[in-house]
């Protein structure tokens, strides 16, 4: 079965050889060792100026984030399921909290920020999704960040990059925290996150806050190639063999492999009538709505070995969500666009004419020769 889903993502084979080997302590030389080369490539991903790991799903780095940037009062963004958890984060910790709330399609607007920013002017946090899972929708944080920073440069920016980084080039000019998630574009199995942080919020956490997730304690020990708790030894050796994977071809090759797939699954899935939901589409995943997404997503698993994610809450049965991240093998991706046209064929939609994987091939290396 082809996992096709936003997350979890599969682990590329070389990547769990490198985790069969036999557990090793936390607190030796040896695993110091590897912890530091991971935490070298870390920062060279994230290209912000601290980072940290830390044993908890995604959701842990967004409470981590919350807890040591925010005193005061947060803004959050919320557009989909991921955005309304920072709101619930925010207010599960008693903090202060504002709202901008929009339809699953639609990405968050720098006039609307301003505007709250003006009405509110004791914010100190703002957090957003970079890609929002929900529906598939990029918001446009780098100009949200830089515009929130041009008005108070003391205003934390909290980007939860889960379905990001390792995706696309993110500018963290104007970015403070950028979150990332070890099942997601990382390819690992999961239980790890990890957060690129800026000096100003190195700065602003002082003594941090909390305790399993106090970033000062973290901080300090990672700068020392450690960690403040038992370290998740499998999946920081996971990490490392990862990073020097796609390190090995670069980042610019990932990148743009991750963006030709995904524009080369646009057209095809457009070219065979399918309603891209977002409007503002993400490269993480191509979201499509569609009123027999059920029926597809069943038909894909018996008849064609595809596993695709569906939609969550209002959306439910009524989205496909196909994953774009990672070192995916060009031959699956256009499998599974051939496979929806299958399907549309087999649910009385459309005849199957090859449509899918001939756009799917000319978008593809159109982009590759660029
Ligand atoms: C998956 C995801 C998360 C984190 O979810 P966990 O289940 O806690 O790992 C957060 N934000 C986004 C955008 C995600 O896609």
């Amino acid at each position: 079965m082809l996992l096709f889903t936003p997350g979890p993502t599969p682990v590329p084979e070389a990547v769990r050889m490198a985790m069969a080997g036999p557990t090793i302590h936390h607190r030796t030389p040896e695993f110091e060792a590897i912890f530091k080369e991971a935490r070298e490539r870390l920062m060279r991903l994230f290209g912000m100026d601290e980072c940290v790991m830390l044993a908890s799903s995604g959701t842990g780095a967004m409470e981590a984030c919350v807890t040591n940037l925010c005193v005061k009062k947060a803004l959050t963004i919320n557009a989909g399921k991921f955005g309304e958890r920072f709101g619930k984060i925010v207010q599960a910790f008693g903090l202060e909290h504002v709202e901008l709330k929009y339809a699953w399609d639609t990405p968050a607007s720098v006039e609307d920020v301003k505007a709250a920013l003006a009405e509110h002017p004791d914010i100190d946090a703002f957090c957003i999704q970079v890609s929002e899972s929900a529906g598939g929708l990029r918001h446009p944080v780098e100009e949200i960040a830089a515009a929130i920073k041009a008005i108070n440069p003391d205003i934390m920016v909290i980007a939860d990059g889960i379905t990001a980084v390792g995706v696309e080039p993110i500018d963290t000019t104007h970015i403070d925290a950028l979150i990332a998630g070890s099942q997601k574009a990382l390819m690992l199995p999961p239980g790890m996150a990890m957060i690129g942080l800026s000096n100003r919020a190195v700065e602003k956490i002082g003594d941090g806050r909390g305790y399993y997730f106090n970033l000062t304690s973290e901080i300090k020990k990672q700068r020392q190639n450690t960690t403040a708790y038992t370290a998740p030894t499998t999946l920081i050796i996971g990490l490392n063999k990862m990073l020097e994977l796609i390190e090995a071809e670069g980042y610019d090759k990932f990148y743009s492999d991750t963006k030709a797939r995904a524009l080369a699954t646009r057209a095809a899935l457009e070219a065979i009538g399918c309603q891209l939901y977002p409007k503002t589409p993400a490269l993480s995943m191509s979201a499509v709505y569609d009123e027999e997404a059920n029926a597809l997503r069943s038909i894909l698993k018996t008849e064609f070995g595809v596993n695709i994610a569906g939609g969550q809450d209002h959306l439910k049965g009524k989205l496909f969500r196909i994953n774009q991240m990672g070192l995916i093998p060009v031959y699956e991706s256009a499998w599974v666009v051939n496979a929806i046209e299958w399907a549309y064929d087999k649910l009385g939609r459309r005849p199957y004419d090859g449509t899918a994987s001939k756009v799917f091939n000319e978008v593809y290396y159109a982009n590759e020769q660029q």
